[in-house]
Parts: C-alpha cells; sequence; structure tokens
C-alpha cells in the first residue's frame, strides 16, 4: 500500500488517494494510481519490491486523486479497468479527452500469475465504486466509499451518483467477504473491527440528518449539531450536507 506520509488535505490535493500495490509471479496489479505527477513516485516504489511491470490497475473510482494518472500508465503497457458507471463519470467531467478501454458491470475477476482479484460495483461514494477484493491475502481495497483519516472525513459524491443509504448496504457487501485488512481511498489500513465502526458512526450521521431535517431544521443548525455530536461535517464534508437534505427527507 502507498498512503500518503500525512494523511491530510493538503497531501491529498497533491499526491492523490491510497494505491494497493499487488505482487504476483506475472506481474503486479495496482487499485488507483493517484494523480499523473505522483506517476514516477509511484513507479519507483512498485520498483523497490518487484521487478514485475504493471499489467492491469484497477481504478476504484473516476476521481482524479485517484485515477488521472491512469493515462500514463496505459500509455507504458498498463491495462485500466473501471466501472462501466465510473467510466461515464470520467467522460462526463469538463475537458475530459480519456477514459479506459476496458469497463465491467456488476462484478469481474482478473486472474494474473496464479492469483485472483475479485472486483465488484458496489453504490455509494459515486454510482459505480469498485471494490477489489484480493481472497487469497485476505485484503479488501474499498476507495473512497472509506476513508480513515481524521483530516479527511468520509463523504458521498452527489454530482457523481453516490448516496448515503446505498453507501451502508456497499459497506455491508464489503463486510460480507472473507478478509482482515481493508484499504481506504485515504489514511491508513484497518482491520474489520474498524470498518464497522466508521459504517456505525456514519450510519448514526446519516439518522441525525434526517431526524433533524424531517424537524426542518436549517442547513447551518445541522452542520453544528454534526459538527458537535459526531465531529463530522465541517471542511469538505460540510458541502454534502445540502445533498444529504435531499436524499433523507
Ligand atoms: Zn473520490
Amino acid at each position: 500500500m502507498i498512503e500518503n506520509t500525512n494523511a491530510n488535505m493538503g497531501d491529498l490535493q497533491y499526491w492523490g488517494g491510497n494505491v494497493t500495490i499487488y505482487v504476483t509471479n506475472d506481474g503486479v496489479i495496482l487499485a488507483d494510481c493517484k494523480f499523473e505527477r505522483a506517476h514516477d513516485d509511484v513507479v519507483a516504489k512498485v520498483k523497490s519490491i518487484t521487478d514485475k511491470p504493471i499489467k492491469y490497475i484497477v481504478l476504484t473510482h473516476n476521481h482524479g486523486d485517484h485515477a488521472d494518472g491512469a493515462q500514463k500508465f496505459e500509455s507504458e503497457g498498463a491495462q485500466i479497468i473501471i466501472s462501466n458507471d465510473d467510466r461515464t463519470n470520467m467522460l462526463r467531467a469538463p475537458n475530459a479527452k480519456w477514459a479506459p478501454s476496458a469497463t465491467y458491470i456488476g462484478q469481474s475477476r482478473l486472474y494474473l500469475g496464479g492469483k485472483e482479484v475479485q472486483l465488484r460495483q458496489v453504490r455509494g461514494h459515486t454510482r459505480g465504486d469498485t471494490l477489489v477484493y484480493y481472497p487469497a491475502d485476505r485484503v479488501i481495497s474499498l476507495g473512497d466509499l472509506m476513508t480513515t483519516a481524521e483530516t479527511i472525513p468520509n463523504i458521498v459524491n452527489y454530482a457523481d451518483g453516490g448516496n448515503w443509504t446505498d453507501w451502508e448496504t456497499s459497506v455491508n457487501a464489503a463486510l460480507a467477504l472473507d478478509w482482515d485488512t481493508a484499504i481506504p481511498g485515504h489514511g491508513p489500513a484497518v482491520t474489520r473491527q474498524q470498518v464497522i465502526a466508521i459504517r456505525d458512526k456514519m450510519v448514526a450521521v446519516r439518522e441525525r440528518v434526517r431526524a433533524l431535517n424531517r424537524e426542518k431544521k436549517p442547513l447551518e443548525e445541522i452542520q453544528a449539531t454534526l459538527v458537535k455530536e459526531f465531529n463530522w461535517g465541517a471542511g469538505p464534508a460540510g458541502g454534502v450536507i445540502a445533498g444529504m437534505m435531499i436524499e433523507l427527507r
């Protein structure tokens, strides 16, 4: 896993999100690849653990901090894969010039060097998030379906089809798989118990928004309550509260 040393917004905006490096005898599979400006650093870190080539890059979703570097990796021979829905998100972005040539709908599998990687499409952070599951190693990459750094809050991206109700279902779908370690989109790797705790917190946040919204509380009051009770809703999380009030009527 390549995790930014300081999991804060500044690092996120410069380097991007976490990368999972999966090494097999016939090549490397990455989950996500950061901004293009981080390309050389990602390549150097892969080279520091294996001389095998990067064969596949699975993009957990379409956001630039996870996917921007993909076109350059493709030009160097990697096959890029993303859910069909998040490929559509990519092409909807202003100034979109490129999107991966390989997509899937629902589920897919990669087989390389005797190892298997399972891709599952879920909806939460975006309409087509991909869970990347490595069953032999009991590890899963969650992309931005989950963040674990205190400084980088869990959010859904409404513009790209995210949704808090499906978010819970999708985290539960991840928990239904057999793994011990989860690699989030941002922040340190976590255990199954930590994923459950984060899910429970965000479900409580969601239900608090639903209750306050039904009492017709204004956005400012809902936000202040969330910050006070859950330490969630300031900074980048504040921007999604208006969308939550529409979703959770
Ligand atoms: Zn994202």
